[in-house]
């Protein structure tokens, strides 16, 4: 199944009525906030009844499967349900950067990348955004968008969230930020983020299974996990790879990245007012080997 079945069926349609029916006492993320967004307001991840986006864009950055040569056709999304003191993104993610949008106008930029020639359409914190990337998705797709859909989340996500999702993205490509809950509440005001992530990772990995690529090693469909590791071993990576390794399979593909900095309120702050040493990178490394979590990439 995938979108275009679905839309076929009418069950695309369904989703994004149910899903709009949800913004009214907002439960769409772990924080249910209970506001009307449909009548204006605001919980805490700051987005409104329509879609707010910071940009449009090719970019080239991504994991090998998801740039690939021609890039991939990347929309970030306005506000985040995370507020994480280090985060790089923050005028975006915190500080509500970027434009008000239609959903008919987020289907024309959808459509504007695919123009483009990019591989796929790699979605930004997009979760505060169900209902209206749905809606955006069934008006682009009688126009002839074919990409595969990248969700690039948080992974503070809920599974009857994610259920809406279902058949509709080709690629998952949550964050598994943390393993321990106290931390997740401390550093990205996200309380009880390891025992939300865990299962809607292993939702993700139902629906869309373990990676898989073309002839020219694009990403078609699968997950690939982001791991950020953190100094002062705050993302607690050993705990999380082995969580991993146990309950999804060693098959599974992970991003296990260092570039990480002190940003925004990060910056003078103990421990994660630093970066990364190489050998706490080096530490990551050998968990990924000690667990054979062979699958994914890393960086020099
Ligand atoms: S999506 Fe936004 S408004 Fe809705 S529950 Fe989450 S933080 Fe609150």
């Amino acid at each position: 199944m995938n979108y275009l079945t679905l839309y076929q069926s009418g069950e695309l349609l369904k989703r994004v009525r149910t899903a709009y029916a949800r913004l009214a006492a907002c439960d769409l993320c772990p924080h249910d906030c209970g506001v009307n967004r449909l009548q204006g307001e605001r919980g805490i991840c700051g987005a409104g009844a329509h879609p707010a986006i910071a940009s449009a864009n090719v970019h080239n950055g991504e994991e090998p499967p998801i740039s690939g040569s021609r890039g991939s056709g990347t929309i970030f999304l306005t506000g985040c349900s995370l507020k994480c003191r280090f985060c790089q993104n923050f005028p975006i993610s915190q500080m509500g950067n970027g434009e008000v949008i239609t959903t008919k106008v987020l289907a024309d930029r959808i459509l504007k990348l695919q123009q483009r020639g990019v591989h796929n359409i790699n979605l930004v914190t997009p979760t505060h955004y169900v209902p209206q990337i749905l809606a955006a998705l069934y008006l682009a797709i009688p126009q002839g968008f074919r990409l595969p859909l990248v969700w690039n989340s948080s992974g503070y996500e809920k599974v009857d969230t994610l259920a809406l999702l279902d058949g509709v993205v080709d690629v998952f490509l949550p964050d598994m930020k943390y393993a321990d809950n106290g931390t997740a509440e401390r550093i990205s005001s996200a309380p009880g983020y390891a025992d939300i992530n865990r299962p809607a990772v292993a939702e993700m990995l139902r629906q869309v299974g373990h990676l898989k690529l073309d002839d020219e090693g694009l990403a078609v469909k699968g997950l690939i996990i982001r791991h950020l590791v953190l100094p002062g071993g705050l993302a607690e990576t050993r705990k999380t790879l082995s969580w991993i390794a146990g309950n999804l399979g060693t098959a599974t593909h992970i991003s296990l990245m260092r570039q990480y900095f002190p940003a925004h309120q990060a910056v003078g702050m103990p421990v994660l007012g630093r970066k990364l040493t190489d050998d706490e990178y080096d530490e990551a490394l050998e968990a990924l080997e000690e667990f054979d979590l062979d699958n994914g990439w890393v960086q020099d």
